[in-house]
Order: structure tokens, then C-alpha cells, then sequence
């Protein structure tokens, strides 16, 4: 790390940008408390509380933690013991660390969202404010099963029902923060009487859409740097109502660190979706299938790539040029970079960036 690499006669310099982990790992590789712990947030300092044998973190605006106070030990309780990472020079425990938002957002806020307060899962108590009627559930399933035919070929995965909802994967909760469901909960969510207000109001939808909002402008790859701050105040924002529509147990610590995902933004200069474990996700998945069995996996993926790269042709990864394809039955696409485009719905479409 100190003195860098030299290959070929070429020099290059090491440096760690980011660690891309969940919540678990994070405090596992940094040795602090877990995140059911009272001094767990690991960009405040904030004291959590309990309610209803939760621990809830309704506090944001206590003082940040900073680099030099969480290696000084400022705050002890943060701690568990010292990090190994710690050795390394320049090591920076707080900014490289991001908040994966595959794992906040869509596993954490999104799966809870749903499968908690809007649709109880099977066998499970409904909640009493907030969750839907089974027609309305019936209908939001339907709406989403009807959607399948209408997602193009960039998304991996095509809506499923809700009966499948305990199963579906962050892609799957992604498509719904960021695409279908604010289209789709539309007169879906029950209505809300507050004191003071005259007429019920879809606040539960509304609220939704703080969250919507602030992640798609945080995804967008030329606004999410000059709209992160804006971002940041639709989170909180999100974050301060949830006691209100949720109840007092709701602002546990994933509900907490939405707050702090636009620093991450602000912070890395990239859109979210470059700050996130999917790529990584997708890896492991390729690492997994070339495995033959428990054992020795390391020795085992490293054989497996000394075959590869001795017995197949080298492969082009960068398609500058857009590639045809035609099946046996005649159907013609169009491959370029990330896009497929085909003749027939709903792949049929393409939107232009240019002016
Ligand atoms: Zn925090």
C-alpha cells in the first residue's frame, strides 16, 4: 500500500477507494456493536432507543462521527475491539465504507415496506393502521403479474405475484422502488385521518414517493451529484414521518440509514448504482456455479479460472459495435452494450440522451 505495485516496468499505485459490504460484515471487518446495538450508527453518534423490544434510532441531528473520533475511540461503546483494518496506511473507517443500498434499500426498506406494513406476510398479525385489504392486495398482485409482459429485457427479473414477495430478490425490489410501484400503489394504500385534517389522504403513498424520489435522483448518472443534497432532504424527511404513519418502533436502524445514504453520493461523486453490491452479487453467482463441491473452494475457483484461461479462446468483454443476432425462428435482435433491442414488445422501444 505504502510503495505500490510495479508491472511490466509500469509503476501503479494501491489505494483502498471503498468497501462494499452489508450491514453485518461492516461492523464484523470494523469491530463495532452490531446493528441492534445502542451506539451501532456508524456515521452519528446517536444513543438508540427501545421501543416495543426494538431498538429504534429516532435521533438525526446528533454530532457525526468522524474519522479521527472513531479511531481515537471517542465514543467506546461504538466499539468491540480494534479492526485489523486499522493498520493499513491512510485507512479511513468512516467515507470508505459505504451503505450498500442493494442491501438498505432494496432488501431492507423495500422488503419491509412491504412485507411488514403493507402486505402482512403469511400467518403473521396485520398492521392495524396501515396494512391493506386482501382486495387491495389481491389487485396490487394482479397489477404486477399483468406488468410481467410490459418489463424489457435489461431487467434480469420479471415481476412475480406477492404471493412470492418473501422471495424476491433486491433485483425484483429495485424494479419496484425505482419503477412500477409508484405507478401501481396509486389508490392502492389505505387513507389516513390525521387531527387537523379535513379529508382522508393517501399520506402512506406520499411518503412512499420521498423514498422513490430521492433514490432515483441518487441513481441518475448525471443528476445524483448536483441533486444529492436535495436527495438528503427527502430521506430525512422520510425518515422524521415514519413514527407517524408506522408507529413509534419503525425507525430502526435501516430506516436510519437512509439519512446517510446521499453521503455516500456526495462523497464517491457516482450514482448509486455504481455504489452498490449487485455487481458483486452477480460475481459471486458466476464464482459459485464453476465450484464442484464445499470443499476447498479457493483452490478449487482458482483451477477452474487456470482452465479456462488455458483452454478458451480470449474473449472480447467491450462490444464497441452493435452485434445481430437471429434465432432459429427467424427473430432478429440487436445487442449494444447494456441494451437488447428487438422487434416485438416490449423491447421495442429506445429512449435517446442526446438533444
Ligand atoms: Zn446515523
Amino acid at each position: 500500500m505504502r510503495e505500490g505495485i510495479t508491472v511490466d516496468g509500469r509503476h501503479y499505485d494501491v489505494g483502498v477507494r471503498c468497501y462494499f459490504c452489508d450491514t453485518p460484515a461492516r461492523s464484523f471487518i470494523k469491530c463495532t456493536v452490531g446493528h441492534g446495538g445502542y451506539f451501532c450508527c456508524e456515521r452519528y453518534t446517536v444513543e438508540g432507543e427501545t421501543v416495543n423490544k426494538r431498538r429504534v434510532y429516532p435521533d438525526c441531528n446528533s454530532a457525526p462521527r468522524t474519522e479521527e473520533s472513531f479511531l481515537n475511540r471517542d465514543q467506546p461503546e461504538h466499539h468491540t475491539g480494534t479492526s485489523p483494518l486499522t493498520r493499513i496506511p491512510g485507512f479511513r473507517p468512516i467515507a470508505t465504507f459505504i451503505l450498500d443500498y442493494m442491501h438498505l434499500l432494496n432488501l431492507g426498506c423495500m422488503r419491509r415496506l412491504l412485507l411488514h406494513y403493507w402486505v402482512a406476510p403469511m400467518g403473521k398479525k396485520k398492521h392495524p393502521n396501515v396494512s391493506t385489504s386482501s382486495a387491495q392486495v389481491s389487485l396490487l398482485s394482479r397489477r404486477l403479474q399483468n406488468l410481467r409482459t410490459q418489463v424489457p429485457a435489461e431487467f434480469p427479473r420479471k415481476p412475480l405475484g406477492l404471493a412470492d414477495l418473501a422471495r424476491f430478490k433486491a433485483n425484483e425490489y429495485r424494479l419496484l422502488l425505482l419503477y412500477v410501484l409508484p405507478a401501481l400503489l396509486k389508490k392502492i394504500l389505505p387513507k389516513h385521518q390525521l387531527p387537523g385534517m379535513e379529508n382522508p389522504q393517501c399520506l402512506l403513498y406520499k411518503h412512499f414517493l420521498l423514498l422513490h424520489v430521492a433514490t432515483r435522483l441518487l441513481c441518475s448518472p448525471d443528476k445524483c451529484v448536483e441533486r444529492a443534497e436535495y436527495a438528503k432532504q427527502l430521506y430525512r424527511l422520510f425518515f422524521e414521518n415514519l413514527p407517524v404513519l408506522y408507529g413509534q418502533d419503525s425507525q430502526i436502524m435501516n430506516m436510519h440509514n437512509v439519512i446517510h445514504v446521499a453521503d455516500d453520493v456526495i462523497e464517491l461523486q457516482c450514482p448509486l448504482d455504481s455504489l452498490s453490491s449487485f455487481s458483486f452479487e452477480n460475481s459471486l453467482g458466476k464464482m459459485k456455479k464453476k465450484l464442484r463441491s464445499t470443499n476447498k473452494p479457493l483452490a478449487q475457483y482458482c483451477r477452474r479460472l487456470g482452465e479456462t484461461n488455458t483452454y478458451s479462446a480470449p474473449r472480447k468483454m467491450c462490444h464497441t459495435k452493435p452485434r445481430f443476432r437471429l434465432t432459429r425462428r427467424g427473430h432478429a435482435s440487436v445487442h449494444y452494450q447494456n441494451t437488447i433491442i428487438r422487434p416485438s414488445q416490449p423491447d421495442n422501444f429506445v429512449m435517446l440522451h442526446d438533444d
